[in-house]
């Protein structure tokens, strides 16, 4: 039986899914945050269930073989769950991941190294920042709404400083409100932050629940627009109740509606509800093992499913005949056409709908794909989808997946419907995080 309060020496053997470390006592789970598999640790229990217990950290007795000092001084932000375990760890425990999910399900391959950053900070091209009344902005605590002030992030870009900065400032001197959750009343509820790595380039979406005056938001304005390389200013009303951000009504205040961006030689414009990768020089990395995998002689019809503004497709359509891009968010299907044309390139087709639907509509019409490429979000693909995947019989499937449990259960599918796993390789595009980018490789067996 656990108490609350009472203290525990302990042997952390893992990690959950959210970061936190596993130990056993008496032959329950004793889940302890900021600890790490190798560590001997003391903790106080500060949650007491019959069958298991939370704890919290009161000191690392030997620590694990991969422990560093913690980078960060915001303790209790849930942003990045491994920041007290060096890189190189972190790299090996994201391969392990992603080799446990598969045994789980029954699949093997071979799985290469994580293939990891040469300089793991300031990484992200997208921020949203929680506002709360006081007014007070940073990132929520882990699995709560509970806010931390950030007012400098190592993994964000360092302007997102400068612009949170500008929007406490002006709503303190506006006297403009921020969003009360318990309440449901006020204004101001996230700031999205997007810059364009490569060209420079920002935009500032302000989420707010009601409209602020607008005498007050033209002031806002008129400072966002000074900020250097601004390009993009947007208002998005959101009063939903709930966990998104973002709702579909953005309007551009200042500037364009897009921004620029460039991954290798292609360039992307971006709006704020489309889906773009937050970590562009890994996705460089990703992008490119995708189309290794893929092997494309020039000739074959590929599909590109769940293909955001066209980036995957746009990569690939110089080594195909034809590519079809797949996306279920309207807005993302028009950056991509834009994108397409922006690029010169005419030999790809987007086509907006939920891929286990169109994908069958149009095998149904005689299109069949010799290569297919899918990036699906973190649930994975829908049956539906392999099915008719598996009766279209492609030479190559490419499987780009940000969750390594989904990607295992459709491997095991998959494998089950004659494809084989040829290979995985975990690329690092959210370091310091649990987060695991896989591409893996499916062949149609013989
Ligand atoms: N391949 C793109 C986007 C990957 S993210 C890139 O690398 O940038 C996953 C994308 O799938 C998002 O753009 C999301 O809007 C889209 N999506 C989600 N559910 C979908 C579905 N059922 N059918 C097609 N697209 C979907």
């Amino acid at each position: 039986m656990f108490k609350a309060g009472q203290l525990l020496t302990l042997s952390v053997h893992s990690l959950t899914d959210k970061g936190d470390g596993v130990a056993q006592h008496n032959g329950c789970p004793v889940y302890v945050s900021g600890a790490l598999p190798g560590d001997e640790v003391e903790v106080r229990v500060t949650l007491a269930r019959p069958r298991y217990a939370q704890a919290e950290l009161k000191c690392v007795l030997t620590p694990a073989a991969g422990r560093r000092p913690d980078f960060c001084p915001h303790t209790a932000c849930g942003g990045c769950q491994l920041r007290v375990m060096d890189y190189p760890a972190q790299l090996e425990l994201k391969r392990e991941l992603l080799l446990d999910a598969l045994t789980a399900q029954g699949v093997s391959c071979p799985v290469s190294e994580t293939v990891g950053m040469a300089e793991p900070f300031h990484y992200r091209n997208k921020a949203q920042f929680a506002v709360q009344p006081g007014p007070s902005i940073g990132f929520y605590a882990k699995q709560s709404h509970q806010l931390t002030e950030v007012k400098q992030c190592r993994v964000q870009a360092p302007v997102t400083a400068d612009i949170t900065a500008l929007v406490y400032q002006w709503m303190r001197e506006q006297a403009v409100s921020a969003f009360n959750e318990t309440h449901h009343s006020g204004c101001v509820r996230y700031i999205m932050v997007r810059d364009g790595t490569h060209s420079g380039e920002v935009m500032v979406v302000l989420v707010v629940a009601e409209e602020p005056a607008a005498g007050a938001l033209e002031l806002l304005v008129e400072q966002l627009a000074g900020v250097p390389n601004m390009a993009s200013v947007q208002l998005c009303v959101n009063d939903a109740a709930g966990n998104r951000v973002l709702s579909s009504q953005v309007r551009t205040l200042w500037g364009k509606d897009t921004i620029a961006d460039k991954l290798d030689e292609l360039q992307f414009e971006v709006s704020a509800l489309s889906f773009y990768q937050i970590n562009p020089l890994q996705t460089e990395v990703l992008y490119k093992e995708a189309m290794r995998q893929a092997s494309l002689s020039g000739n074959e019809t590929v599909f590109d499913l769940y293909s955001g503004i066209g980036t995957i497709s746009l990569y690939l359509a110089p080594f195909a005949a034809h590519v079809h891009g797949i996306e279920i968010v309207p807005e993302a299907v028009a950056d991509a056409e834009r994108n397409a044309a922006r690029n010169s390139i005419h030999n790809v087709t987007f086509h907006t709908g939920a891929a286990e639907q169109q994908v069958p509509a149009l095998y149904e019409q005689g299109l069949v794909a010799d290569v297919v490429v899918v990036d699906p979000p973190r649930k994975g693909c829908d049956e539906n989808l392999l099915n008719t995947l598996v009766q279209m019989g492609p030479s190559r499937l490419v499987y780009v997946s940000c969750n390594p449990k989904s990607l295992a259960r459709d491997a095991a599918w998959l494998c089950a419907h004659g494809f084989e796993l040829v290979q995985a390789t975990p690329v690092d595009m959210f370091p310091h995080t649990m987060h695991v980018e896989t591409v893996a490789l499916f062949i149609k067996s013989q």
